[in-house]
């Protein structure tokens, strides 16, 4: 098991450290990498 990281949620208003984002989507890369794994990118949208 992969470490499990811990991000700040930054604002991309003002940048400032933010909340929890009230929305998140994820995005599946449709290909999986060399190593193939799947890359899952968490998209958040914040307000502050
Ligand atoms: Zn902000």
């Amino acid at each position: 098991m992969p470490k499990s990281q811990t991000r700040e949620h930054i604002c991309p208003e003002c940048g400032t450290q933010a909340k929890e984002p009230y929305k998140t989507w994820e995005l599946i890369a449709p290909f999986p990498d060399k190593k193939m794994r799947i890359t899952l990118t968490i998209f958040g949208m914040y307000e502050c």
